[in-house]
């Protein structure tokens, strides 16, 4: 068996790697390569494989950075199963239909802006026809922990990675050895995905590095800071916005908040979800209970839940988008993106930033470079829609909702996969470099950072 990195390689997005066993080649997932300019230009950049060459392409989980070139894959020629969880074969079809949108409402916009240049634009990467014909290739759903076997003596298992709905690890087993690749790995006891799986004992194992260089905040930690927040904003009368990633953080704000409403800890205000992409995945969430852990089948088996209760309205067409301007006081708006680099969050931030008595709550990470990022790191004016707005409402950061593993719980998972050789995949150079020494110091094993395109024999 060998593996090759064509992905998330030195770096934290574009998540794919090229498995060889027994004859059969095998993708562990094909991400979209985010972040600035020359990094997304990778998106265009040939596979550094025959894609009709692949026979099937195994997805840890939906999240774009992991499943977002599937549809290039397949219009390139990809014929093969791609194999994954029930869940997340359908987040992937919201997600990536949604970005097939994205790619080409930016194509369109670039096309005009170069018409005047004199000039031509590229394509879009991909548009909504390749996305659906992508998800025709979904046609293997398994369970976590239920061997599928490829060929004969060719095994692959997901595990549970506790990271969002659906999420797995996947261990490969070919030729009398093991590989395991940690996908994200999420952190235990969160409200609603279970904590992640003990992993298997593995030969050579992938492991993500995110955060690894980081400790977080207790999740509780987090919740009071947030209960600060929403009581300083709206009880002076404010609208709160809460910048939000559809995928499971849209899904545990709303929680806390319904946490918040049933123990009588909420001021009194109304909740809006303004983004049809996070209403889609909340309805998916909600098929899904029995992927929740005991606490969060409990709590969403009864009427009112996180999902339905007396303060939570459903914003899904752009008039009901817009209804929300006019109220001016004690709403609560959870809005897309998550970095408010574009979306509806944009349009309320135009009608609450200059406010005194608004506030932003920030529940992600914001990345260098983005509107989210300037406004956390204390610009005074933002420009919004050409416009220039001064920023008078309270900011707010609250850093424990990460859905990504720190060093010590990587470490541990690492320890318990008892693994002969390791590989640092999906993190920058710093959290790269940490992650080795804390593995190195603290577990007897080889460890390596992987390179792009290195190939690794087992
Ligand atoms: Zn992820």
């Amino acid at each position: 068996m060998r593996v090759t990195f064509c992905g998330a390689a030195g770096s934290v997005t574009g998540s794919c790697h090229l498995v060889e066993a027994d004859g059969l080649r095998i993708l562990l997932d094909c991400g979209l390569f985010q972040g600035q300019r020359d990094v997304e230009a990778r998106n265009r950049a040939p596979f550094p494989f025959e894609p009709r060459g692949i026979d099937f392409v195994v997805l840890s989980h939906a999240h774009l950075d992991h499943a977002g070139l599937l549809p290039r894959l397949v219009r390139e020629g990809f014929r093969g199963d791609v194999i994954s969880t029930p869940p997340t074969a359908e987040i992937a079809r919201v997600v990536l239909v949604d970005a097939a949108h994205i790619q080409t409402e930016e194509a369109r916009y670039r096309a005009r802006k170069a018409r005047r240049r004199g000039e031509e634009a590229p394509p879009p990467l991909y548009d909504v026809g390749d996305a659906l014909d992508s998800l025709d290739a979904f046609r293997r759903r398994v369970r976590y922990d239920e061997p599928v076997t490829l060929k004969r003596g060719v095994d692959v298992i997901l595990h549970d990675a506790g990271h969002i709905l659906g999420s797995a690890c996947v261990e490969v087993r070919a030729e009398g050895k093991s590989l395991l690749y940690s996908g994200d790995l999420g952190n235990a006891h969160r409200p609603l995905v279970k904590s992640p799986s003990a992993p298997p004992h593995a030969d050579l194992v992938l492991v993500e590095s995110t955060y690894g260089n980081r400790r977080h905040r207790s999740l509780e930690e987090s919740v009071a800071e947030m209960k600060t927040v929403a009581e300083t904003v709206l009880g002076r009368g404010g609208n709160l916005l809460i910048p939000s990633f559809a995928l499971e953080r849209t899904q545990e704000v709303l929680y806390e908040l319904f946490s918040l409403w049933r123990r009588g800890e909420l001021p009194e205000c109304r909740v809006f979800l303004d983004s049809p992409l996070a209403i889609a995945t909340t309805r998916i969430f909600a098929r899904y209970l029995d992927y929740f852990d005991a606490d969060g089948r409990e709590v969403f088996s009864r009427t009112p839940n996180p999902f339905s209760f007396p303060l939570l309205h459903y914003a899904q067409t752009t008039e009901e988008s817009k209804e929300i301007n006019a109220l001016r006081q004690r709403n609560v708006i959870i809005a897309g993106s998550g970095m408010c680099t574009g979306g509806r969050i944009l349009h309320h931030l135009r009608h609450n930033l200059w406010r005194e008595d608004s506030g932003i709550l920030f529940v992600g990470y914001q990345a260098d470079g983005t509107l989210g990022r300037s406004i956390v790191d204390g610009a005074r004016r933002v420009t919004l829609f050409g416009e220039e707005t001064v920023v008078r409402a309270m900011v707010a950061t609250v850093n424990g909702f990460s859905a990504h593993a720190d060093q010590p719980a990587l470490v541990e998972w690492l320890r318990q996969a008892t693994p002969g050789e390791v590989f640092l995949v999906h993190g920058e150079a710093a959290s790269l470099e940490s992650l080795r020494k804390a593995i190195q110091s603290e577990i007897a094993t080889q460890v390596h950072v992987a390179t792009w395109l290195e190939t690794v024999r087992l």
